[in-house]
């Protein structure tokens, strides 16, 4: 494998007296997707989020793109801006229309001219599929349309990481596909790494180079997507597999 783009070594974390995280290892190399399954509670939210310090881990390393994350607030903010991030609930400002929302960034944090901030938002817009709605507010959209809407202010930062957290799983039944869609086009047309909580198995066997399987704060589980869904080996993953499909 290439120089992993993400490395986790004996990654350990409490909240409190709670061990959330039970010495994670992973290496992600530069253009994987992987998936990461597991019952709720077993970690997964946590894992993703220490990847761009939104948590803390306490014991271990983590590497993102050559720099590890400590308590260096400029490494962290380098960071950051290499990972983009879209979570359940779409997290977008209400009061800023959804140009307003894809400019933000580029323009106070990235620093770029309005003019081309809005050419960018507005490229990424038709990427996914919503360049008409570019001047309403975040309330006047559907919920797949707000989340499209969040993936494309994710790529306006021009990301070289994505972090999906349950991205579909606030979303009505009709609304899960034309989000999944987009994330598959941009797993298959750009070479971006990707890491994605999620229980749509159809979407891990369409993108996923690897799904993980992480139950009670430990990776049980790595396998190629067909692998793991038709031959799961470990009996929590057969357990939680038995479930959700
Ligand atoms: P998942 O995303 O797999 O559902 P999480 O990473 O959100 O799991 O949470 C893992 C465990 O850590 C859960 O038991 C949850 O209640 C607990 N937890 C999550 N965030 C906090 C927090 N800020 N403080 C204390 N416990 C937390
Ligand atoms: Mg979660």
């Amino acid at each position: 494998m290439s120089e992993p783009i993400i490395r986790l070594q004996n990654v350990n974390k409490w909240y409190g007296q709670f061990h959330v995280l039970k010495d994670l290892n992973l290496d992600v190399a530069p253009s994987e997707r992987i998936v990461i399954c597991g019952p709720s509670g077993s970690g997964k939210s946590t894992m993703i989020r220490c990847i761009n310090r939104l948590e803390e881990h306490q014991e271990g390393r983590i590497i993102v793109d050559g720099t590890e994350l400590t308590n260096d607030l400029k490494q962290i903010e380098a960071i950051r801006r290499d990972v983009g991030m879209v979570f359940q609930h779409f997290n977008l400002f209400p009061h800023m229309t959804v140009l307003e929302n894809l400019t933000l960034g580029p323009v106070w944090v990235l620093k770029r001219p309005k003019a081309e901030a809005e050419a960018t938002a507005m490229k990424y817009l038709e990427r996914v599929r919503i360049p008409d709605q570019a001047s309403k507010y975040p309330g006047q959209l559907s919920g797949g349309q707000q989340q499209r809407v969040a993936i494309a202010r994710s790529l306006c930062m021009n990301p070289k990481i994505m972090l999906f957290d349950e991205p579909t799983s606030a979303l009505d039944p009709e609304m899960v596909k034309e989000v999944l869609d987009v994330m598959v086009e941009l797993a298959e047309e750009t070479g971006m790494t990707m890491l994605c909580v999620t229980h749509e198995m159809g979407f891990a066997r369409k993108v996923a180079d690897r799904v993980i399987f992480m139950d009670h704060g430990e990776i049980i589980e790595e396998n190629a997507p067909d692998e793991f869904f038709d031959h799961p080996k470990n009996e929590r993953t057969r357990l939680f597999l038995s479930q959700i499909l």
